[in-house]
């Protein structure tokens, strides 16, 4: 059988096939690493190392989500004979900021020292979770140092495993970071692999088992494996604190909103997407497969986090939640008649169009305080070349539906700046962010990072072959790639965005221009819950919870302190109100912005009520309205 070699190159190598190769390479790593029967799977810190900040960690405003795909992985090797231990190195870390000073948080050595100095274990499994990318150009990212550090001590078998794991694969493999990479899904492909690391008879072979072998990239053959979830969950929480992790960090701002005190988890029903969105790494990763757990082992899970761990809000970690709505209306019945009595959300997002009035009062009677739902454009030619299952009129319609349940707090997500996007496609972004009006508008930019596993020898060749194996899509948030949390800062004066030509393709600075003004109308000025008759306490439940994340943004404290008027809550006004003087005080760059769209109007006179906000917000709206006009 032929090798796979990088950019799917396949040349014979010395007459032997890849899983020949796979056997040969374990007999040599077996000679050089010590055996025992104790494996360590870890999870490494999800935020970005290069923008830490401490005072938003000890807001515990980071993410911190229960490893599940460790617990899954655990859960599937319960039957051999192995002891699996899971060292959550993200709660670890945010626990130790929370809690304690120190100088150099960053340095991963303690945490990972205290553990290894206790733990005899072989076999290392390491997953970089899913939010931090471009791991080589982050300084010590904590994938690469968690890594360095088992390389340096060079005695346990390294297997890495998750998206960014799969996306550096080659990288990881030509430095010597990693033993082997697991492509996808990897319960069955750790259960082969595992047996035939330890002679566990029985175990079929998978592919997309990654290594290096005489500096060339292998990969296992076999056809592709689907993973069919069979495993019992609850037993892998035994060593996860998942009581503790809302005292260190949160789910979600949902998860927030519900208040800090409340214990939450994470529970799945569907693995997989029924979609292929071109931005989108989950169908890639997941397989195009789209299977459901047992609405049974879901509901023993959720008893399980309520009653034994005191759980009080449950996270969807689907990525389509209602693909197959029969089960999901069966389940949210029997989330009913159960009375948990827990709230839930869905951050990572529902498709718009499985939304219908039947199935969403169900969803609220269940617990449902929220979701996310993916938008993404409101140009129907760019939804239909991202391959997004919506069109701006099913949206419209779950607009409508969405309308008719008011105490859901949902949040619309958009992209702007796909490649080759225009500027007038992506004012239709933001015309029809407004159009939706929802709850709030989640925008982000979409970035075309450099694929680092072209590069080195082997770079010109694969130019050469397919320029467009470089590319690899993200989306990212402006104002959470800096510790300040500022867009564009140092510029001496910024310029508007609403005068471009129709045409023009925005620059990567003039994207971020845009998303912060998007951001400021949508959210903020043009907010249905700040205008006549809106809810303004449903607006400071949610911005409360930005500003955590964002304690120094003047716009988050001075339009909460405008809504608290709204809201009659005067004292909380006055606070904002002066929590603004001091942002704008300490910041050269937020009295920058405020001039930039007139909203330094309201510290020349700030008003003292309800009437007096509503004109002020007003006035800003008119303002806005005429920057809008050449539009
Ligand atoms: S619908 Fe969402 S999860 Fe599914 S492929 Fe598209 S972006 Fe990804």
């Amino acid at each position: 059988m032929p090798l796979t070699l990088d950019g799917g190159r396949e040349e014979p190598v010395a007459g032997l096939d890849a899983n020949e190769v796979f056997q040969k390479y374990l007999g040599r790593l077996k000679e050089q690493i010590p055996t025992n029967q104790r494996m360590t799977l870890i999870h490494c810190p999800t935020f970005n190392f290069d923008s830490l900040n401490i005072v938003v960690a000890r807001n515990r405003s980071y993410y911190v989500y229960p490893p599940t795909g460790l617990q899954c992985l655990k859960a599937a090797l319960s039957d051999l004979d192995i002891e699996v231990d899971i060292l959550d190195l993200n709660y670890l870390l945010l626990k130790k900021i929370c809690e304690t000073e120190d100088a150099d948080y960053l340095d991963l050595t303690p945490l990972l020292d205290e553990y290894f100095d206790s733990n005899d274990v072989s076999v290392v499994g390491v997953s970089a979770g899913v939010t931090v990318s471009n791991v080589f150009d982050i300084e010590r990212h904590p994938f690469v140092q968690t890594l360095n550090y088992l390389a340096a001590k060079g005695r346990y078998l390294v297997l890495t495993g998750g998206v960014i794991a799969n996306n550096e694969c080659h990288s990881l493999l030509r430095k010597d970071l990693t033993h082997f990479v697991f492509d996808g899904e990897a319960e069955l492909k750790l259960r082969f692999f595992l047996g035939q690391w330890f002679g566990f008879e029985g175990h079929a072979r998978t592919p997309g088992i990654y290594f290096k072998y005489e500096n060339q990239i292998l990969e296992t053959r076999e056809d592709r494996d689907v993973v069919d979830f069979k495993w019992d969950v609850i037993t892998t929480y035994d060593n996860i604190p998942v009581e503790g992790y809302n005292e260190v960090g949160c789910l979600s701002p949902f998860s927030r909103m519900i208040g800090r005190e409340s214990k939450y988890g994470t529970v799945q029903l569907v693995r997989g997407c029924r979609a292929h969105c071109t931005f989108c790494g989950v169908t890639p990763f997941m397989g195009a497969k789209v299977r459901h757990y047992s609405i049974d082992t879901v509901l023993s899970e959720i008893e399980f986090l309520v009653e034994e761990r005191g759980v009080s809000h449950i996270e969807w970690l689907d990525d389509d939640l209602l693909v197959d709505r029969e089960i999901a209306v069966q389940l949210f019945k029997k989330m009913i008649d159960r009375k948990f009595g827990v709230t839930w959300a869905a951050n990572n997002g529902l498709i718009a169009s499985s939304l219908d009035e039947e199935l969403v009062r169900l969803m609220v009677e269940s617990g449902c305080v929220g979701f996310r739902i993916g938008i993404e454009s409101g140009n129907d030619q760019i939804l239909r070349r991202i391959k997004k299952p919506a069109s701006t009129t099913t949206l419209r319609k779950a607009s409508k539906t969405l309308a008719k349940f008011p105490e859901l707090f949902v949040v619309g997500c958009y992209i702007i700046g796909f490649q080759g996007e225009r500027y007038e496609q992506i004012l239709d972004t933001f015309k029809f962010s407004l159009e939706m009006n929802l709850s709030w508008s989640g925008f982000a930019v979409c970035q075309e990072l450099q694929d680092s596993n072209v590069e080195g020898e082997f770079e010109s060749d694969l130019e050469n072959e397919n320029p467009e194996g470089r590319k690899k899509i993200t989306d990212f948030v402006p104002s959470k790639e800096s510790t300040e949390r500022a867009i564009n800062p140092g510029k001496e004066q910024y310029d508007s965005i609403f005068d471009l030509p129709g045409d023009a393709i925005p620059s990567p600075e003039q994207l971020n221009e845009m998303w912060f003004a998007f951001n400021l109308f949508a959210n903020y000025i043009y907010n249905k819950n700040l205008r006549r008759g809106g809810a303004p306490g449903k607006f400071i439940r949610w911005v409360q919870v930005i500003q955590l994340g964002y304690p120094c943004n003047a716009v988050i404290s001075m339009f909460l302190y405008l809504a608290y008027l709204l809201d009659g809550q005067t004292a909380n006004a006055s606070d904002q109100l002066e929590r603004t003087r001091n942002n704008l005080k300490e910041s050269e760059y937020w009295v920058k912005r405020f001039k930039q769209y007139g909203l330094d109007r309201v510290m020349e006179s700030s008003p003292e009520d309800s009437s007096g906000a509503q004109k002020i917000l007003q006035e800003f709206r008119d303002r806005c309205d005429s920057m809008m006009e050449c539009v």
